[in-house]
C-alpha cells in the first residue's frame, strides 16, 4: 500500500504536498518523498522514514515550483530499500519525469523480463519502474502519449500521479482497484501560464481537508487526466468492470475519507451493525481494538444495545505493527501498542471488535490480554469475512500459508486465538455495508478467492544487489 499526492499551480506546492503526505501517512510509513517541478526542472527530497522525519523547513525550501508530486511508501512489491523510494524520477528524451504509484502491477515481472531482453537496465526493483521503461520505448512524440502506450500494457492495480514538462497527470487502472481523487484548493491562485485554479490529486479525501481543498470528483477507473495551463483533459483506457478494493473500507483508508462516494466512517458503522445482527453475543460490554476496530465496534454496540467502552488503550507513539519487516518485532509489537483497562473489564463478558484477522497472532495476544485484565468471557467479532487469500493488487497480506483462515475453520481459529466465541461478518453483509446493490463493483478477492485479474508470475528473483 502507498499514498500518492499531486498538486498543480500553487505557489506553495511542495509545502502542500508535504501536508498532504502527513494526512496519508497511515497508507505507508517506510519512506516519503516529494518531487517539485519548477517549469520542467524537477527537485526531489526522498528518504526512508516518516513524513515528519524526512522533511524540515530547509528541505522544503529546496523544492521550488508550482507543481509537486508526493508519495508515502509501504512495500508490497520490491524491497524496502532506499533505491525504491518514490516518487521515482528519470531523465529521458522528453525531459525529467516523476512518478508516484499506489497499487501492484500483476504483470510487472513479465514486462520486466521482456524489457530486459530488449536491453533495458533497471535501477530499482519496484514494479513502478516498468511504467517508465515502457514509456521510454514508446515512439510517440510527447510524454503523455508515451504514458498511454505504457498503460495499455499494464495489468493490475495502479493509481498514478506524475509530473513532467509543465503538466500533472493522474491515472487510475481500468478496474479502479485503488482510490484516486481530484480536488481543488479553495480560493484563486492565478498564474499567467497555469491559469486560475490550484488542482490536487490524492489517494484519500482526508488529504484535501488538511490543505483546505475541496473534492471535485473521483478519478474514474481507466481515466487518464492531464492538467496543464490549458485546463483539464481526460482520456479513457478500454473499460473494464469496476473492482474497488473493499479492504480500503474495512481497514486501510482513514475513516474521515470518502472514497468513490462512499464515506468510510458510515461504511464501518454499518459493518459493525450488520456484524451485531449476524453474530450476536450475550455480553456486558463492547470494546474495540484501537484504532482499526473503533468505528465498527461503535456500530456493533449501537445495534446490540450494549455499552461501548475503550477497554484497550493504544500507545500512539509506536508504528503500525505490520510495518516492521521482521517477525520477532511484530509479535512483540502487540504488547508495545496496546494495554487493557482492568477496571473496565474485570468480571465482564466482553465483545472485542476488530476489522480483520490475518495471521491470528494479534487477536490471540489481545484475547490473552483481556482475560488477564479479568474479563470472564471474551467474544471476538470481526467486521469483515475471513481473509483466505493474499492480495495481488497492493494490500500487504502474507502468503496463503500464513493466513490463518486459509487452512483453518472458524472453530479452529477461535481455539487458536483462545476466544470463547469468534464471529465474522459475511461477504454479503460487507458488500451491503459499502452500499453494494448487487452489482459487483468491488474486489473482495482476499475474502472470496475471486481474483478479477490473475497474477502473472515468472518466478524471477528480483533482488541481486543489497544496499545498506
Ligand atoms: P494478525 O495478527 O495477522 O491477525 O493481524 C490482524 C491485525 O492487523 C488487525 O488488527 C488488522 O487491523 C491489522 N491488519 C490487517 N491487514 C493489515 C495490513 N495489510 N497491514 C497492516 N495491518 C493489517
Amino acid at each position: 500500500m502507498c499514498g500518492v499526492f499531486g498538486i498543480f499551480n500553487h505557489p506553495e506546492a511542495a509545502n502542500l504536498a508535504y501536508l498532504g503526505l502527513h494526512a496519508l501517512q497511515h497508507r505507508g510509513q517506510e519512506s516519503a518523498g516529494v518531487v517539485s517541478n519548477e517549469r520542467g526542472t524537477l527537485h526531489a527530497v526522498r528518504q526512508m522514514g516518516y513524513v515528519a522525519d524526512v522533511f524540515d523547513q530547509g528541505r522544503l525550501a529546496q523544492l521550488p515550483g508550482r507543481l509537486a508530486v508526493g508519495h508515502v511508501r509501504y512495500t508490497t512489491a520490491g524491497g524496502s530499500l532506499p533505491k525504491n523510494i518514490q516518487p521515482l524520477t528519470v531523465e529521458y528524451r522528453h525531459g525529467s519525469v516523476a512518478i508516484a504509484h499506489n497499487g501492484n502491477l500483476v504483470n510487472a515481472d513479465q514486462l520486466r523480463e521482456e524489457l530486459e531482453a530488449e536491453g533495458s537496465i533497471f535501477h530499482t526493483n519496484s514494479d513502478t519502474e516498468v511504467v517508465l521503461q515502457l514509456m521510454a520505448r514508446s515512439a510517440d512524440h510527447d510524454w503523455v502519449e508515451n504514458l498511454f502506450a505504457a498503460l495499455v500494457r499494464l495489468r493490475g492495480a495502479y493509481s498514478l500521479v506524475m509530473t513532467a514538462g509543465e503538466r500533472l497527470v493522474a491515472a487510475r487502472d481500468p478496474h479502479g482497484f485503488r482510490p484516486l481523487i481530484l480536488g481543488r484548493v479553495k480560493g484563486d491562485h492565478p498564474h499567467p501560464h497555469y491559469g486560475k485554479h490550484a488542482w490536487v490529486v490524492a489517494s484519500e479525501t482526508c488529504a484535501f481537508d488538511l490543505i483546505d481543498a475541496e473534492k471535485v470528483r473521483d478519478i474514474e477507473p481507466g481515466e487518464v487526466l492531464v492538467i496543464d495551463g490549458e485546463g483539464l483533459r481526460s482520456s479513457r483506457l478500454k473499460p473494464q468492470p469496476k473492482r474497488f478494493c473493499v479492504f480500503e473500507h474495512v481497514y486501510f483508508a482513514r475513516p474521515d475519507s470518502v472514497l468513490d462516494d462512499v464515506a468510510v466512517y458510515e461504511a464501518r458503522v454499518e459493518m459493525g451493525r450488520a456484524l451485531a445482527r449476524e453474530q450476536p453475543a450475550a455480553a456486558d460490554v463492547v470494546i474495540p481494538v484501537p484504532d482499526s476496530g473503533v468505528v465498527a465496534a461503535m456500530g456493533y454496540a449501537k445495534e446490540a444495545g450494549l455499552p461501548f467502552e475503550m477497554g484497550l488503550i493504544r500507545n500512539h507513539y509506536v508504528g503500525r505493527t505490520f510495518i516492521e519487516p521482521k517477525d520477532s518485532i511484530r509479535h512483540f509489537g502487540v504488547k508495545l501498542k496496546l494495554n487493557a483497562v482492568a477496571q473496565l473489564l474485570r468480571g465482564k463478558r466482553v465483545v472485542v471488535v476488530d476489522d480483520s484477522i490475518v495471521r491470528g497472532t494479534t487477536s490471540r495476544k489481545i484475547v490473552k490480554m483481556i482475560r488477564a485484565a479479568g474479563a470472564s468471557e471474551v467474544h471476538v467479532r470481526i467486521s469483515s469475512p475471513p481473509v483466505t487469500g493474499p492480495c495481488h493488487y497492493g494490500i500487504d497480506t502474507p502468503t496463503r500459508a500464513e493466513l490463518i483462515a486459509s487452512g483453518h475453520s472458524v472453530e479452529e481459529t477461535a481455539r487458536f486465538i483462545e476466544a470463547d466465541s469468534l464471529g465474522y461478518l459475511s461477504p454479503a453483509g460487507l458488500l451491503a455495508a459499502v452500499g453494494e446493490d448487487g452489482e459487483e463493483n468491488f474486489c473482495s478477492a482476499c475474502f472470496t478467492g475471486r481474483y478479477p485479474v490473475a497474477l502473472q508470475t515468472t518466478g524471477r528473483r528480483q533482488l541481486r544487489l543489497i544496499e545498506v
